[in-house]
Order: structure tokens, then C-alpha cells, then sequence
């Protein structure tokens, strides 16, 4: 009997179908210089503006001036690809200054960078577990994807600590080993609920059991703190966290990813990392367009306080509305739906039926029953985004008789 690849390949997806989680990706091109307005093509009929409500483009910088010139121009001087990985050719000035520039952000004497956030996360998780033969890593439950398939690659020993609970890591830390090598993972902003974690508790904790720390500020870096540092900048906790891993493709607007630590990590990281030697650097462009989003980022803290006060907005509304916006200390306004068909309905009639872009978030990335809508307000989403926004929720939520404040879709 022949196997019957096809019908093995068709069955998974339906499995994924089967589960309502079957992603449809929404075709958008971004308006420069109109953010965050961009057109929408959809599967059948015109073209159509939208309003979108979900982007990691946290600042608009994506579309800063300043951030498209410095690109402009790095390709007008270095062409297009760096040529090489970084051993071989493509470590071009602009990777050297742009590490220089990440290193200072963070308060650390180096930085490395990877061609996204995911391959920082899996490439350095994996490769300490090389480097500390035993290590073992005491990981937040909720710790995004790429963190998890670092601890998992490096086949060590490790412990799942509950969703920011010091008191359950401090118990598993106290269980392990006293002589064992030991690092706690986890993230500033957990971005689907939006909670903040305790950095300085953490890494005291840590400090207690001889542990090392990691600390992933995806989320945060360009938003949070006096030069957009992170949380960890906020809280004056850096010097506290050995390695902060960061991205450029979120509040900074580009691409890629990196880690800042001292220089032995780094050197050891940069020695080791299959994920980091093994491919092509980034494009001149992407770094030059980085540099030039952090330099500008670090100068102009009233866009972080504008994008902070829009977001208090959103919540305020969504709360007067009776809509169950769940509770978040960060820029992130998740509002629960509890199920996921409604979740994609409500997001198919938004974008078809308001303008609104938003796309519905379902298991695995959230746990079963959780399911939401996760709106990103930005320093450029108005008042009156908001109001057309909450008013077109408040109507879904009455046709589609979705439960209010937190209750169970009846
Ligand atoms: C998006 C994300 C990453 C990956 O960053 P990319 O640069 O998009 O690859 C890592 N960690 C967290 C928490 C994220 O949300």
C-alpha cells in the first residue's frame, strides 16, 4: 500500500479546521504616511480602507521619517543583502554600530544580533544549555513560542513555573540541586494579557538560588522606560538581568532580533549559536533603519507617553461601554469573547461591516475559553477611531449576544 501523503497533509489541516483555528490571513497593504490606515483586499470585491487595531508596530515607526530615510540612504550606499553571515563578509558598520547602540540601551557591554526575535530567543536558549552542560531552566507557563522551542532544542532539564507566581518559582528553584547551573526565563510584557512581570522580585529570587536570568522585552523595548529601554529600564532593574532579549520588528518598527548581556556571554552566545552563524545577517538597510528608530526613540519620550495615555483611553471606553476589557497594565487592551467561533465572527464583521481590523485571537496562542479580540492602540489611533471602534463593538456584542463584563457567552 502506497502512502497516501495527500490525504495525511489534507487531514491535518482539517484537524486544524475542525478546531475553529484555522488562520485566514487578512491582505493589507500599510499607507505610508497615513498610519494607521491601510487598504484591504479581500477574497472577492474591491479594495477598501481599513482601520487596523492589532499591529506590533506599536509606534508608528514603520513609517518615521526619519527611521525610511536612514533605510533610503543605506541603500543607496551599501546595496541591498550584507553579502554574507556574519563570519563570512556580512558583518557590514552598520551591524557594529547598531549592537553598540543596543549594548547602551540596555546598560550591557554587548549585544548580538539574530535575523528576528524568535531565532534570538530559540538560538541563545538552546545554545546555554550547550554552553552549561545540566542547565536548568525555570520557564514562565506562559512564555512565548520561540522561548519555549529554545528550552525545548536544548533537551535539558526543565520546570514550568506558573504564570507570574514568585512564590511557585521560589518553590521550585528551593527543589533544585544547590549546585546545579540554573536560569529563569520569562517576559516583562506578556503580550496577550498584557500584565507586566515583576522584574526585580524575579531576579532577587534569582539571586538567592545562584540562578541566572532572561529576560525577554519584546514587548516593551521602545515603550517602556526613560529612553525606551523596557521595563527593565523603567523599574531600574537591568543590572539585575544578565541577558535581555529584544526585538527590532515590533515598537522599532523594522526587523530582527537580539540579546544584550556582558561581554563574555555574548562572545560565548556569538561562538556557539548555529542560529546566529549559520545564516545570512541582515540587509544594510534593516539595521541602518533600526539604528535610526531606537537613536530617535531614546530622544522623544512623549510618544511614549502619548501611546500609554491612548491606550488608558481605549480601556476607559471599552469599561463605560460595558465591554469586558480585560484587566492590562500595559499598552496591550485584550477584550474577552470566551469562544472561538464567535471571536472569528466578530472579527470577519468588523473588517467587512466597520473598517475595523482586528484579527481574533484563539487557542493555542491562548488557552481554550479565553478567546479575544486584542486591540493595539497607538500614538496615532484618534478619538474618533475609538468611538467609531467602541460603537461597532457594542452593536456585535448585542447580534452576536456575546456575554459583557466578563461573563460566559450565553
Ligand atoms: C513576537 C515575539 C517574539 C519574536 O520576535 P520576532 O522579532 O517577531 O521574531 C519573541 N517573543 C515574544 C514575546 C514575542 O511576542
Amino acid at each position: 500500500m502506497p502512502i497516501d501523503y495527500q490525504a495525511a497533509i489534507r487531514n491535518a489541516v482539517e484537524q486544524v479546521r475542525s478546531e475553529g483555528r484555522y488562520r485566514v490571513f487578512a491582505d493589507l497593504k500599510r499607507r505610508r504616511g497615513d498610519f494607521p490606515m491601510a487598504t484591504w483586499t479581500p477574497p472577492t470585491g474591491d479594495p477598501r480602507d481599513v482601520v487596523v487595531w492589532c499591529s506590533n508596530d506599536y509606534l508608528g515607526q514603520g513609517q518615521n521619517p526619519v527611521v525610511l530615510e536612514a533605510m533610503h540612504r543605506a541603500i543607496d550606499e551599501a546595496g541591498s543583502g550584507s553579502g554574507g553571515t556574519r563570519n563570512i563578509s556580512g558583518t557590514t558598520h552598520y551591524h557594529v554600530e547598531l549592537e553598540a547602540e543596543l549594548a547602551d540601551l540596555h546598560g550591557k557591554a554587548g549585544a548580538l544580533l539574530f535575523t528576528s526575535g524568535y531565532v534570538s530567543n530559540e538560538a541563545t536558549l538552546e545554545t546555554l544549555q550547550r554552553i552549561l552542560p545540566g542547565l536548568i531552566i525555570f520557564s514562565d507557563e506562559l512564555n512565548h513560542a520561540s522561548m519555549i522551542a529554545g528550552i525545548r532544542h536544548g533537551g535539558g532539564p526543565r520546570k514550568i513555573c506558573r504564570h507570574n507566581d514568585l512564590e511557585h518559582l521560589e518553590a521550585l528553584l528551593a527543589e533544585a540541586p544547590p549546585a546545579a547551573p540554573k536560569l529563569v526565563a520569562f517576559e516583562s510584557v506578556y503580550s496577550m494579557d498584557g500584565d507586566i512581570s515583576d522584574i526585580a522580585g524575579t531576579a532577587a529570587l534569582a539571586k538567592k538560588y545562584a540562578a541566572l536570568t532572561y529576560l525577554d522585552e519584546v514587548h516593551a523595548v521602545g515603550m517602556y522606560g526613560p529612553r525606551g529601554g523596557g521595563v527593565s529600564e523603567r523599574d531600574r532593574a537591568a543590572a539585575d538581568i544578565d541577558i535581555i532579549e529584544g526585538t527590532l520588528g515590533k515598537a522599532f518598527g523594522v526587523m530582527g532580533g537580539y540579546i544584550a548581556a556582558d561581554s563574555e556571554m555574548v562572545d560565548a552566545i556569538r561562538s556557539y549559536a548555529g542560529g546566529f552563524i549559520f545564516t545570512t545577517s541582515l540587509p544594510p538597510a534593516l539595521t541602518a533603519g533600526a539604528l535610526a528608530s531606537i537613536r530617535w526613540l531614546k530622544q522623544h519620550n512623549e510618544i511614549r507617553e502619548r501611546h500609554q495615555e491612548r491606550a488608558a483611553a481605549l480601556k476607559a471606553r471599552f469599561a463605560a461601554a460595558g465591554l469586558p476589557v480585560m484587566p492590562s497594565l500595559s499598552h496591550i487592551v485584550p477584550v474577552l469573547v470566551g469562544d472561538p467561533v464567535h471571536c472569528k465572527m466578530i472579527s470577519d464583521m468588523l473588517l467587512a461591516d466597520y473598517g475595523v481590523y482586528v484579527q481574533p485571537i484563539n487557542y493555542p496562542t491562548v488557552p481554550r475559553g479565553t478567546e479575544r479580540l486584542r486591540f493595539t492602540p497607538t500614538p496615532f489611533h484618534t478619538d474618533a477611531m475609538m468611538d467609531h471602534l467602541t460603537g461597532a463593538l457594542e452593536q456585535l456584542w448585542a447580534k452576536c449576544n456575546v456575554a459583557r463584563l466578563g461573563g460566559v457567552a450565553a
